[in-house]
C-alpha cells in the first residue's frame, strides 16, 4: 500500500530532504509551502513531488488543504509538520506581532494540520505524525522567546496527543534539530554562526539529510512503539 504523506515547508531546506526520503522509501509525498513558488515549481521539476500553497497557520486553509489533497491523492497517513519561521528579537524589541506570527506558524500549525487529519487516522487506526521542534525549544536561546515558547510547545503537545493516539496505532513524535545548514541558519550573521559550531561537538552544522533520517526511522509502518518521543539530532549540542 503506498501511504500518502505531507510534508509541510517541503519544498525547500530541511523540509525538502524529508519530502524527498519519504519519496524514496516509497511514499506519495505532497509538500506544502506558503508563498515561494519559484522554489515550489523547481522542487517539482526536479523531483515530481506535487507541492500545494497555503498557510499553516490559517485553520480553515490547512482543513481545505487536507481534504483537496485526501480527494486527489487519497488520505494522509503520514504528516511532518515542519513548516516553520523565526522573528528574532531580544524582549525589550519583540513586539505583539512577532509573537503571534511565531506561535500561529510554528505551534499553531501543529493543531491546524493534526485536527484536519485526526479523524481520519482515527478510523483507518493507523497514522505517524512528526511534528519539527528545535534545541531552542529544548535549551531556551538569547534573543528568540517567542521561537524558543513555539518549539518547546511543540514537545509538549506531541507527548500528549501520542497519548490519546496510542489506542488508534497513531504514533506521535518530534524531533528537536540543533543548526541545520539551511537559509534559516544562513542568515545568522557569520561570527554567531562560528560561535555556535565551536560548540558542536560533532564540529558540523546538521545536514537536511541528517534529519530527514529521523524522519524515516519514525514514519515508518513498523515504529509502532515508538510515540511521545523527541529524537534529538544536533551533533552532541544539546544532550536532552
Ligand atoms: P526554511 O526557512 O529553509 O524553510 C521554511 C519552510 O517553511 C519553507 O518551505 C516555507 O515556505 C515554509 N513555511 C514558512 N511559513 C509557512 C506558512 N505559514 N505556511 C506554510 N509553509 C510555511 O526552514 P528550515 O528548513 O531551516 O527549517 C525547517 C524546520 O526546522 C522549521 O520548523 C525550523 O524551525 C526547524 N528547525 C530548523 C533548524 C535549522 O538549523 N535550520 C534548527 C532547528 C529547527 P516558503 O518557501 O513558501 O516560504
Amino acid at each position: 500500500m503506498v501511504r500518502v504523506a505531507l510534508v509541510t515547508g517541503g519544498q525547500r531546506g530541511i523540509g525538502a530532504a524529508i519530502s524527498e526520503a519519504l519519496q524514496a522509501a516509497g511514499r506519495k509525498v505532497v509538500a506544502n509551502y506558503a508563498g515561494n513558488d519559484a522554489a515550489a515549481q523547481a522542487f517539482t521539476e526536479r523531483t515530481g513531488i506535487p507541492c500545494i500553497k497555503f498557510d499553516v497557520s490559517d485553520f480553515d486553509q490547512c482543513v481545505a488543504a487536507i481534504a483537496k489533497i485526501e480527494v486527489e491523492h487519497g488520505p494522509v497517513e503520514i504528516l511532518v509538520n515542519n513548516a516553520g519561521i523565526t522573528r528574532d528579537a531580544v524582549m525589550k524589541r519583540l513586539d505583539r506581532k512577532m509573537w503571534d506570527e511565531v506561535i500561529d506558524t510554528n505551534l499553531g500549525s501543529c493543531y491546524n494540520l493534526c485536527k484536519a487529519v485526526w479523524d481520519s487516522m482515527s478510523a483507518r487506526k493507523f497514522g505517524r505524525i512528526v511534528n519539527i521542534g528545535s534545541i531552542n525549544g529544548q535549551a531556551g536561546q538569547y534573543g528568540q522567546v517567542n521561537y524558543a515558547a513555539a518549539k518547546s510547545g511543540i514537545h509538549g503537545f506531541t507527548k500528549a496527543l501520542a497519548q490519546e493516539g496510542a489506542r488508534a496505532q497513531i504514533t506521535v513524535n518530534a524531533i528537536a534539530p540543533g543548526y541545520v545548514d539551511t537559509e534559516m541558519v544562513r542568515a545568522v550573521p557569520p561570527e554567531v554562526l562560528e560561535k555556535i559550531i565551536a560548540r558542536i561537538p560533532r564540529g558540523r552544522l546538521g545536514t537536511a539529510q541528517d534529519i530527514a533520517r529521523g524522519v524515516l526511522f519514525l514514519t515508518a509502518d513498523d515504529a509502532d512503539f515508538v510515540t511521545g518521543s523527541t529524537l534529538s539530532i544536533n551533533g552532541g549540542q544539546h544532550m536532552y
